[in-house]
């Protein structure tokens, strides 16, 4: 790809057990230290998208979600836009990732469109082709004030981008990253049981982005990912290991915990009570979408294996405190994970640029001092929700797949549009299972089964059964 073309290297030292050929310790700077913590940063769609085509690349539930948003038909969602959202998922961190010295996941600036009726519309869009109001597609660019621009690069050297301010860094083979100490490396050494220090050998490698996309594949199947990705030919086998570290559990606050949320139709076998799939509306289906954009951080747990290790070493280390999930403006929908709230969408303003080379009018921020100072230039548009369409703009927080659908969910996470009578029979058919075998039963989930949902997406291959299963009764309805 063109904008690797220059790729950034780092060294890394590693001390290798060599008898054991396995890494005992990695030592590398904080920009390398950076790039780690950015995988914490990354949407769990983009994870996906990353990781696509690579051998073990399945991360829990959240490449099916992803396929099914692939998968699923234009028509099934509200707007085009929609399907973008979803399948490149952004982050308020992305222009923090624009620092790094090697970004994984390069993203252009957001563009602002407006329709050719602007001047009395005053609507734009962060996406191309979304409708305007007065029925018109908004695909003119429209510029930001150079200030603007300029704002948003600005840079502080004296702290990394996420690791503060040291310039070397100790990881071990699970990802607990440190700032290195004699007394690390003697634990470290006595953990593995590296007794003997004439066995360890030393190696310097120049890695990059292969390497680095090979340690975020193996960060997600295996506990040793370092020693897989340098010293190793093969894929990890110990993935099914670091699931079993934690089973999550279903949090219920007190405080909601009568609150319905979401009402669900769930398939049960009744041989073994099992959730074979869920049957829902829209509301479901956009929760589940928004999933993808949920960063890593967010999804895992400190107990989990690697990925709990260094999300652990970033609490420690980080110079970002934030401590809540914050996703952009255009992924809220009508109803929320209580844990994720949604930045307000920027105020803008236009004007009418006075020089003639320039196009006919810019956008600016409400924080642009420079040009608010002469208010009379400056009308405020509103930029719009891309999931709604032309005249529905009024109605607030819109989902992303079409009102009034019904889909079915399987236990794995594959969503697909329901088309009534044979969606049931193929299920039937593809179990080999007899109609009676099942029953239908109504469950309801609340704020706190909806997170377990989030979590157990990217722990289990079946996430609603972990998850929902102390939601269905046990007993076998009576027949009357
Ligand atoms: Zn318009």
């Amino acid at each position: 790809m063109a904008e690797f073309s220059e790729e950034p290297k780092f060294t890394l030292r590693l001390i290798i057990d060599e008898e054991k050929n396995k890494v005992v310790l990695a030592e590398a700077n904080r920009d390398f230290v950076d790039v780690l913590f950015s995988f914490l940063k990354l949407p769990m769609g983009t994870i996906v998208r990353l990781l696509e085509g690579r051998q073990k690349s399945k991360i829990g539930c959240f490449s099916n979600l992803y396929k099914s948003v692939t998968d699923m038909g234009i028509e099934n969602f509200e707007t085009e836009a929609c399907k973008q959202i979803l399948l490149n998922p952004r982050s308020l961190k992305d222009v923090q990732c624009k620092r790094l010295k090697l970004n994984i996941n390069p993203t252009d600036d957001l563009k602002y469109f407006k329709c050719s009726r602007f001047s009395s519309c005053n609507l734009c869009s962060n996406f191309r082709g979304s409708e305007c109001v007065c029925g018109e597609l908004m695909d003119k660019e429209i510029e930001l004030s150079e200030n603007v621009q300029v704002k948003r690069s600005i840079r502080n050297d004296v702290d990394g981008v996420f690791a503060r301010g040291r310039s070397s860094f100790l990881i071990t083979d699970d990802l607990k990253v440190s700032v290195g100490s004699t007394g690390l490396v003697l634990t470290t050494l006595s953990r593995l049981g590296c007794y003997d220090v004439s066995k360890l050998g030393e190696r310097f490698l120049d890695i990059g982005l292969e390497e680095i996309l090979t340690l975020l594949e193996y960060m997600f199947s295996s506990n040793t990912p370092l020693t897989y990705t340098f010293l190793k030919n093969q894929s990890p086998h110990d993935v099914d290991d670091m699931h079993r570290l934690l089973s999550p559990c279903v949090e219920v606050k007190t405080e909601d915990a009568n609150f319905v949320e979401f009402t669900l139709e769930a398939i049960v076998r009744k041989q073994d009570m099992k959730i074979l799939d869920v049957e829902c509306g829209e509301d479901f289906v956009d929760l589940l979408f928004t999933f993808l954009a949920v960063s890593l951080e967010y999804v895992c747990d400190i107990n989990l294996g690697c990925i709990g290790n260094l999300l652990r070493s970033f609490k420690d280390l980080s110079v970002d405190t934030a401590s809540t999930c914050v996703l952009p403006y255009y992924y809220k929908c009508q109803k929320q994970l209580s844990d994720i709230t949604f930045e307000e969408p920027p105020c803008l303003y236009r004007y009418r640029n006075s020089n003639p080379r320039q196009p006919d009018y810019s956008l600016t921020t409400d924080d642009d001092r420079r040009l608010l100072y002469r208010k009379d230039r400056l009308v405020h548009v509103t930029l719009i929700d891309p999931k709604s369409r032309g005249i529905d703009q009024s109605e607030n927080g819109s989902g992303f797949v079409k009102r009034g659908t019904r889909f079915t969910v399987s236990d794995d996470l594959m969503v697909t549009p329901r088309s009534s009578l044979s969606t049931s029979i193929c299920l039937l058919k593809k179990l080999q299972i007899q109609a009676d075998d099942l029953e239908m039963q109504v469950i309801n989930i609340r704020k706190a089964e909806a997170m377990s949902l989030l979590r157990a997406s990217l722990m289990k291959s079946s996430a609603l059964n972990t998850s929902l299963w102390n939601m269905i009764a046990k007993m076998p309805k009576e027949e009357t």
